[in-house]
């Protein structure tokens, strides 16, 4: 008994003198309590809601979104022409117009690379090339990126494919963390990756994150934009949205919430179809796509004939050769816009032929300023100033937006600029 007290005497004397040369480390509350006391620095978010029309916030449908809206800034933002998914997902991510970018188009051709086509599985740099998406500027600045889904966010941008492997890419930069599009992640899962990526230590925390949603365009597609299943599929992305706010407000963590829609959505039906195989001889030209518009190269020798039946004047919908496309637009001079386009009116659809059995449903691909068109675009965060709205803008001009709050410099070779942003942005050292 006595030998095992001075045992426990000598250990207790060697612990004390061990306090005495290293301070135990203080306890686990304190440390939480200090570092809840360093503020961390505000996460730029550039989230797109697929198809998610400007009007559709007037919906009475999303909460979360109208309270972001009553404590930011929105506008109705117009798409570049075409108003399909990855042109202007490039342009927003670029800042320059679909003919300067090179996505022309959903699909497309190429004749330096003849044979193949673009499609939205296509990954191959080549196609991507002509211009650099934020993300990239961003990892050469050191600035850490995260992509939660974003047409172009899986391509080894600035690489090369080797002819011999198609599969090989030399080179190229990708965002630290990406992710292959998969459109049956749910959105609650998608939500959830970008707060674990921000749950990180602050070393491989990203600074950049963008969120990709799909469900309000693909039900606005299948129903149309008026429709009760279209408002439910709105209805649950704005609880997304709310899931991501609340997730923020619990890491503690600020936020510069750029949320945006590529474009919007216009009624479309069986009813509003014009036939192209009644308008020219099918035997004059191939068709590359078709829908809200199509584009189309004449078979050889028929270019005048092409010409000709195109030219005349349509009801619902117009047709010019491609150095004519009106210059608003800004859309004809890239190699890949194939020789003709046509356009249909919005809420028409140029087809090949007739259709066979009654439709109802949604699209997009339309005039560019058509109000149909117009795109959500809402702001929120320490940089914006507080329920604002301004006068609409086009998307060529949120790449500039997202440089000044990542504090990157403009790219004075862009199409956009940010002086649209200059009466809502929050001067740096007041945020
Ligand atoms: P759109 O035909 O213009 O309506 O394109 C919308 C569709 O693009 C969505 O329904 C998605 O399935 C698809 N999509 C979106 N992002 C990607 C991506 N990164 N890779 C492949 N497909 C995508
Ligand atoms: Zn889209
Ligand atoms: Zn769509």
């Amino acid at each position: 008994m006595i030998r095992l007290r001075a045992m426990l005497a000598a250990l207790l004397a060697i612990g004390l003198s061990g306090c005495i040369v290293a301070a135990p480390p203080p306890p686990l509350p304190a440390l939480l309590a200090s570092a809840e006391a360093t503020p961390k620095p505000p996460v730029t978010i550039l989230v797109s809601i697929d198809g998610f029309r400007a009007d559709y916030m007037a919906r009475g449908v999303t909460p979360r979104l109208a309270a972001l809206a009553a404590a930011g800034v929105t506008a109705p933002m117009a798409p570049s022409f075409p108003s399909k998914t990855f042109p202007n997902h490039w342009t927003l991510v670029t800042g320059e117009v679909p003919d300067r970018h090179g996505i022309v188009a959903n699909k497309m051709e190429d004749p330096a690379r003849p044979g193949e086509t673009f499609t939205m599985a296509s990954d191959d740099p080549f196609w991507w090339n002509a211009a650099s998406p934020i993300w990239v500027d961003a990892e050469k600045a050191g600035i850490r990126t995260a992509t939660m889904f974003w047409p172009g966010a899986n391509v080894a941008w600035g690489g090369t494919r080797a002819a011999d492997w198609p599969h090989a890419i030399t080179g190229g930069t990708r965002p630290e963390d990406w992710q292959q599009f998969n459109q049956v992640v749910s959105g609650e899962q998608r939500v959830n990756a970008v707060l674990d990526w921000l749950r990180r230590p602050a070393a491989i925390r990203p600074k950049f994150v963008t969120l990709y949603f799909d469900t309000v365009d693909t039900a606005g597609h299948l129903y149309g934009p008026d429709d009760a299943r279209t408002n439910a599929a709105i209805a649950d992305v704005d609880a997304r949205i709310g899931m991501l706010v609340d997730g923020l407000k619990a890491l503690r963590q600020p936020a510069n919430l750029v949320i945006v829609a590529d474009h919007g959505m216009a009624a479309t039906s069986s009813d509003r179809v014009v036939a192209l195989d009644k308008l020219a001889d099918p035997k004059l030209y191939r068709v590359v796509e078709s829908g809200p518009y199509a584009s189309f190269e004449p078979t050889e020798g028929n270019d005048a004939a092409l010409a000709k039946a195109l030219l005349r004047p349509h009801d619902h919908m117009q047709c010019w050769p491609k150095a004519e496309i009106p210059a608003r637009f800004h859309y004809g001079a890239n190699r890949r816009v194939p020789p003709w386009l046509c356009l249909a009116e919005t809420g028409w659809l140029i087809q090949p032929t007739a259709p066979t059995a009654p439709f109802t449903g949604g699209n997009h691909g339309y005039d560019n300023a058509a109000p149909e068109m117009a795109a959500l675009f809402l702001a929120h965060g320490p940089a914006f100033a507080r329920g604002r709205t301004l006068p609409g803008f086009a998307n060529v001009d949120v790449e500039p937006l997202l440089r000044d709050l990542l504090g990157m410099p403009l790219d004075p070779e862009v199409d956009g600029t940010d002086a649209p942003f200059k009466p809502i942005l929050i001067p740096v050292e007041e945020r």
